[in-house]
């Protein structure tokens, strides 16, 4: 991860937080709050062994299904939480030109074939006299992804939270991901990249701002 500006002062004295908004973001996957039903799990993937033709009570399945359970109960923790909340503590800064953090690996997975993508998210913001904690840029991203997911919301969804929360000037989002549902099933395509991107604010009004901002979330060093 690799970060292109000033990191806010942790001992700010005009640290505030924001409080809950009240979101007009509206996450159509919204989180439930609920415990994961890891029993429930357990069983469905004990019967997809049998599905397939496996024996389920042989020595080294016996355990597969609880630990099938506990792995998606992790690759969707992020559906218990609200993601924003990542972004709830800001710190008052003058700072207003552009902050980039690029190269934050995440992991989600794709909610049409229940297989991971992996890549890395690139964000850039544009901030409106507070800015957030670097670290949390990264939470956000890992949060969004731990969901069933489609590249093309998370971009988007990591990009209206930013507006929304920060009440950024501008915010940029670029991910680019390797899908395991085009290199290791139907097509096999290993090494085929998607890159995704939601522009919000000034930089989508000002193509100066925005040609800036992708050229530095472009570069390569
Ligand atoms: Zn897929």
């Amino acid at each position: 991860m690799e970060a292109t500006a000033s990191i806010p002062h942790r001992d700010s004295t005009h640290e505030k937080s924001t409080g809950p908004l009240p979101p007009t973001f509206v996450d159509k996957n919204q989180p439930r709050g609920d415990r994961v039903d890891l029993k429930r799990i357990e069983k469905a993937v004990r019967e997809i062994l049998v599905a397939v033709g496996e024996d389920p009570d042989r020595d080294g399945l016996l355990e597969t299904p609880e630990r099938v359970a506990r792995m998606y109960a992790e690759m969707f923790a992020g559906l218990q939480h609200d993601a924003g909340r990542h972004l709830a503590k800001v710190f008052q800064e003058d700072y207003d030109e552009i902050v980039l953090v690029r190269d934050i690996t995440f992991c989600s997975m794709c909610e049409h074939h229940l297989l991971p993508f992996t890549g890395t998210a690139h964000i850039a913001y544009m901030p409106n006299g507070q800015v957030v904690g670097l670290s949390k840029l990264a939470r956000l991203v890992d949060e969004v992804a731990r969901r069933p997911q489609v590249q093309e919301r998370m971009t988007q969804m990591i990009a209206d939270l930013m507006e929304e929360r920060l009440n950024a000037r501008g915010v940029a989002v670029v991910l680019e991901a390797s899908h395991s549902c085009m290199t290791i099933r139907g097509i096999r395509k290993p090494g085929s990249l998607c890159t995704t991107s939601a522009v919000r604010g000034v930089l989508r009004q000002d193509s100066k701002s925005r040609a800036e901002v992708m050229n530095l979330i472009n570069r390569r060093n």
